[in-house]
């Protein structure tokens, strides 16, 4: 019997509230478990939550809808999640509902007020909603004049006044379907979320490798040599890697942890499924930490490529894998000659690291005979993110540190499925291949045009050049940079439509008519089919396509599956003689996978392998044989000008974070628990020294003001706290921060938002 589904719904956040205690040293331990259990039973009772967490992650079961890291080949726990992937299932399968009472009893006004936080926890929609122009509040409306309206929204506009937004979520089978209505539409305007976090990785990867993801799998970080841990903050993001940086400790590895706030999860893990890790002390992790300065990492990588090459000199044959460089590679000559000089001022300037850290790093790197970087959004989300990941490229291309076991380039991604909705073609730049197969697969004519990636979409909603925004989950009006500007365009676009499964704030800040679908979850079962129930497949960081499937009974009758959702749309908007047959698909995903198997490389009898125990992986040249599907056929070495971020006087540098109690905009609760901060999250996180030198106490509230090219943008009432990061480099939750990135501050080549790139002052709140 479910019991206790406790405080639906919760109070709001007050920030007066907020409580400071002492960062934790550990991640995990046994409180990970209690939080979790905590969660699941307040959302869904004990039943429904014992259900769900014992599928999750296993075989035949439901694939966590938290972040993209992969599940073991061999023999897996009875609990394969981690706290965090608890708190993810809790929020889907929550028993709470925000039906029609809960849009009748709140206005747009009132909602608007609220924060995501409290959004989130109303609970699972459970009727199609729609508001119309001048109306205050949400109202019921029939599937079919959803569809209705939708259709007849777009037959009236041009296609490229369309834009389709996926959030990393969207399973494989949905993904596809979604970018072929697009492009039957006649649009590439197909955003998704990898614009705003590892499309930089992509941008580095493809040119100098020939694959835009990662070259490891999870038995190679276990027998790794060295692990560089950049950017990332895996106790809070991606849990689960802990357990496979313990192994590589374990196997005799060493791993060095570079970022500038030290978090706990990066020193010390205390595994709750090992007797060490609930009555002892964990697992130590980290050999050496860089407290490197917010957008230092490539003026640290241009320096360990000179100490190492400088080391190759004085003995020849011992650093640099000669081989493999004359082979496969392309380009070494001018590197080295570019690495050849360093100026040991600026990298300590760049860095804030000294010259005896740097080389300490550095001399692990040449006794490294398999090493593997992994990265994410701290070195993704900046100027010259795609120049420093080329960097990590050229460190391991020249000890030859692709194709060989424990060694190899790992982005780890974060949203569960945002690698498979790029492999499924949801990209505003197809390549010609993939365009030229959907045309023969399907008879259509795509367009060649390019469409708008993140960044262009919400400048195309400033100048009035969208008509109907499409989101396929996701909550973008909070995800994007430079929120204020963005949503008071997207209040003028003429239809938005939200594909969701619970109330947040993109549904507010809606359009002159919006419509919201609620959609069955992954916890979900998909049954409503002639031929029975469905599965789907996801792919996850490390290219392995596995399977999903839901289990529970869905909150309410009214939700339908997404990929049922994606068929009625099409067929509302290009009509019953249009040649695709979306019925078929929507009622069998079988003919989703036969169509993908024919269109996409590497999906080769995708319903039977989709079926086995373990899934399949994808072909990888760079990791399978060496070899690289560059223009050249070789991996590509770069050169690149020294870069790094200068805040001018007065100002600090701001990098955007995620709270432990965080999913991207989901808020699952108010406890920043490893960092220490509880009940509040307009924070800055900012240097001791810093605060005094710029005049502020410790908890004093501040309103932070970004500058860009001589604008401003501003934050009001956030409180300043004293943390140990990086002196000159403070940091702030996202999305609150948002608001300060202005729309044109992005990375260049990868357009993605300078999210840890900010330049802010702080005034007194009063003022
Ligand atoms: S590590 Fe990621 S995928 Fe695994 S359970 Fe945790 S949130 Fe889910």
């Amino acid at each position: 019997m479910d019991f206790l589904i406790q405080g639906a719904p919760v109070e709001d956040i007050d920030e007066n509230s907020l409580e400071i205690h002492p960062p934790k040293k550990a991640a995990a331990g046994v409180k990970a478990v209690t939080v979790a259990l905590e969660r699941g039973i307040a959302q869904a009772g004990v039943t429904r939550t014992a259900r769900s967490l014992l599928r999750l992650n296993q075989r035949g079961g439901f694939d966590c809808p938290g972040c993209a890291w992969p599940e073991s080949d061999g023999k897996r726990k009875a609990a394969e999640f981690c706290e965090n992937g608890a708190k993810a299932v809790a929020e889907e399968n929550t028993l709470r509902v925000a039906g029609p009472e809960f849009w009748a009893a709140h206005s747009i006004a009132e909602l608007s007020e609220k924060t995501e936080y409290w959004l989130g926890n109303q609970g699972r929609i459970s009727e199609p909603m729609i508001i119309r122009e001048g109306q205050t509040h949400y109202s019921p409306i029939p599937w079919a004049e959803a569809f209705d309206l939708i259709g007849e929204h777009m037959r009236s506009t041009a296609a490229d006044k369309c834009v389709f937004y996926t959030s990393g979520r969207t399973a494989n089978e949905t993904a596809f379907m979604y970018q072929l209505f697009a492009r039957s539409l006649g649009t590439n305007n197909l955003p998704d979320c990898s614009n705003m976090c590892h499309e930089s990785s992509g941008s580095a990867l493809n040119p100098t490798i020939g694959v835009g993801k990662g070259t490891v799998s999870l038995e190679d970080l276990h027998n790794s040599e060295l692990i560089f841990v950049v950017g990332q903050n895996p106790g809070t993001n991606h849990p689960r890697m802990l357990s496979a940086l313990r192994e590589c400790k374990l196997n005799g590895g060493n791993i060095v942890a570079i970022n500038p706030l030290p978090e706990a999860g990066l020193f010390n893990f205390k595994d709750p499924q090992t007797v060490s890790g609930v009555v002892g002390s964990g697992s130590p992790l980290t050999d050496e930490y860089l407290q490197i300065k917010v957008g230092g990492d490539l003026a640290l990588f241009q320096a360990l490529g000179h100490l190492l090459l400088a080391e190759e000199e004085r003995k020849p044959g011992t650093v640099v894998d000669e081989e493999f460089v004359t082979k496969n590679t392309d380009g070494f000559d001018a590197y080295q000659q570019a690495r050849q000089t360093l100026d040991w001022n600026e990298t300590t300037r760049a860095t804030g690291l000294s010259r005896e850290q740097i080389t300490t790093v550095a001399e692990m790197l040449i006794r490294s005979k398999a090493t593997i970087f992994c990265w994410a959004l701290g070195i993704t989300q900046q100027p010259h993110s795609v120049n420093t990941i080329k960097e990590i490229v050229n460190l391991l291309l020249m000890q030859g540190n692709f194709g060989k076991p424990g060694a190899g380039a790992c982005p780890v991604r974060g949203h569960s499925n945002v690698q498979g909705d790029r492999t499924m073609g949801i990209w505003e730049k197809p390549k010609e291949s993939f365009l030229q197969a959907i045309d023969e697969e399907f008879g259509i004519k795509s367009p060649r045009h390019h469409g708008y990636d993140a960044v262009e979409a919400m400048e195309a909603f400033i100048d009035d050049e969208v008509d109907v925004f499409v989101s396929m989950g996701g909550n973008f009006s909070l995800a994007c940079s430079d929120t204020g500007q963005l949503e008071v365009a997207m209040k003028r676009i003429g239809l938005t439509v939200h594909i969701s499964t619970k109330p947040n704030r993109s549904h507010i800040v809606h359009g002159r008519t919006s419509l919201i679908l609620p959609t069955l979850g992954r916890t979900d079962l998909d049954d409503k089919h002639p031929g029975g129930s469905q599965f789907l497949s996801v792919e996850d960081s490390m290219s392995c396509v596995h399977s999903t499937k839901g289990r529970l009974k869905p909150v309410s009758e009214h939700l339908l599956a997404e990929p049922v959702i994606v068929a009625r749309m099409a067929e509302a908007a290009l009509g019953a003689a249009h040649p695709v047959n979306w019925k078929a698909m929507a009622e069998d995903y079988d003919v989703i996978r036969d169509h993908i198997e024919r269109v996409i490389p590497g999906f080769d009898d995708f319903n039977s392998r989709i079926r086995t125990k373990n899934g399949f992986v994808l072909p990888n040249q760079a990791r399978d044989n060496r070899s690289f599907d560059t223009p050249l056929g070789r991996g590509q070495f770069s050169v690149s000008p020294i870069e790094y971020l200068t805040a001018p006087a007065g100002h600090l540098v701001l990098q955007t974070v995620r709270s432990h109690d965080q999913y991207n905009t989901t808020s699952y609760g108010v406890d920043d628990r490893y960092r220490g901060i509880s009940n509040g999250r307009r924070v800055i996180l900012i240097d001791e020294e810093d605060l005094r030198e710029l005049g502020f106490q410790n908890l004093e509230l501040v309103d932070v003001i970004s500058v860009f090219r001589g604008q401003e943008r501003r934050a009001e009432n956030f409180t300043l706290v004293a943390y140990p990061t990086t002196k000159g480099c403070a940091a702030a939750y996202m999305p609150e921060a948002n608001v300060l990135v202005h729309k044109e501050n992005v990375s260049r080549e990868s357009n993605t938002p300078g999210y840890k790139a900010m330049f802010v002052r702080f005034t007194r709140a009063q003022d």
